[in-house]
């Protein structure tokens, strides 16, 4: 089997839009428009038909500011969001990100895999749209050998937002990894196409939130691992990745802490004040009731640390969303589709309050993600 996209059909699809950006008025139009141009842009250069200097010079002067969510300015969910970041940068230091060394899993195989998946997790609807992606006369999929932009990107799924297509493009490694970023990119695509509010500006805006869905996925992997004869094959592999992805966020946190005290700290000393010392951040645990009080929280919120902070959070409610999964399948499922249908962080926590997830009771699921926060608490 052979997936890759269809330049001369992606070549028509984005003159098209380009044609269309010159007489479209409504600026929510021209947004759409403008991010599935840069998407096709994208698939262009995947398929290593496009230069990637261009590319990038294009989209970074086109799309840099956007306006985020409101919910950044609400002071309360801020320190919920930086709590759990706070306790996520606590955990294991020795535990470092790790590709499988395993290199026994074919193309067909993956493919195989991620079809049996979407039949395990119980939605018909959900297993012909991925069946549709994995037909290779539909070239909606591609498929590479080398790497995605960086290391650790290994997949990536690429709206159209005026023509409501998704596309999928993956990294070949041969291992149970492609399995894992095939299926999160297919739940990115389903999101998309099964969720006709969704346009370009949410999609940018949501950015951390975008990928709840996905971690969910994530777990639910081992799941279906686990009861299946895929067990004794790939038991060790499903729990390397999931680890991986625990690294990845404690790693996120570790840079949130670090740039808000870093700029308290320089603040401060412009001041002139002394009573705030920039702790060790690796070592030392501070008070972060100093850090609320100081009323910085906002001033410091900037949209790159905002996207780091859904990240976060969205992984600690991916953790609570399997635990209902794994406790009642169709009720786990609904929850996913309502958790795909919402357009905003508070619209989610709405649907999370339905299934008795409270900000509290999410707290306290960060802080089983690492075993050592035990000790991290008695300081605190
Ligand atoms: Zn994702």
């Amino acid at each position: 089997m052979t997936f890759s996209f269809n330049i001369k059909d992606i070549q028509n699809k984005r003159h098209d839009l380009i044609n269309k950006l010159n007489y479209v008025t409504d600026d929510q139009e021209k947004k759409d428009i403008m991010i599935s141009l840069r998407n096709y842009y994208y698939m262009l250069m995947f398929s290593d038909s496009f230069l990637r200097k261009v590319l990038y010079n294009f989209q970074n002067r086109k799309y840099k500011n956007f306006d985020c969510e409101k919910t950044q300015n609400d002071t309360n969910y801020l320190q919920y969001l930086v709590e759990i970041a706070e306790i996520c940068r606590h955990g294991h230091l020795d535990s470092y990100y790790k590709e499988l060394d395993r290199k026994e899993i074919t193309l067909d195989e993956t493919i195989k895999l991620t079809k049996e998946f979407f039949e395990f997790l119980g939605d018909d609807e959900y297993c012909t749209y991925v069946d549709k992606i994995l037909n290779p006369n539909n070239h909606l999929l591609h498929i590479r050998k080398k790497q995605i932009l960086c290391d650790r990107l290994h997949g990536l799924a690429i709206n159209d937002f005026i023509n409501r297509n998704s596309y999928c493009v993956m990294q070949e490694k041969n291992t149970l990894w492609d399995m894992k970023t095939l299926c999160h990119e297919l739940i990115h695509a389903i999101e998309f196409q099964f969720n006709k509010k969704i346009n370009a500006s949410i999609h940018t805006n949501c950015f951390g939130y975008k990928e709840v869905p996905a971690f969910f996925i994530e777990q639910i992997i081992k799941e279906f691992i686990f009861s299946t004869k895929y067990y004794f094959r790939f038991k060790n592999d499903i729990e390397q990745l999931l680890k991986n992805r625990t690294i990845s966020i404690k790693e996120d946190s570790i840079d949130i802490m670090h740039e808000i005290f870093m700029t308290v700290a320089e603040k401060r000393s412009k001041e002139n004040r002394t009573d705030f010392i920039l702790p060790e951040m690796r070592s030392v645990t501070y008070d972060i009731k100093d850090f609320y009080e100081s009323g910085d929280i906002e001033a410091i919120m900037e949209e790159k640390l905002w996207e780091k902070l859904q990240f976060v959070g969205s992984y600690v409610i991916s953790r609570t969303m399997a635990n209902i999964y794994k406790e009642d399948k169709l009720k786990g499922l609904k929850l996913l589709k309502k958790i795909m249908s919402v357009l905003s962080p508070s619209e989610m926590h709405k649907v999370l309050l339905e299934y008795d997830i409270t900000e509290d009771s999410l707290i306290s699921t960060s802080k089983q993600i690492y075993p050592e926060y035990g000790e991290y608490q008695k300081i605190r």
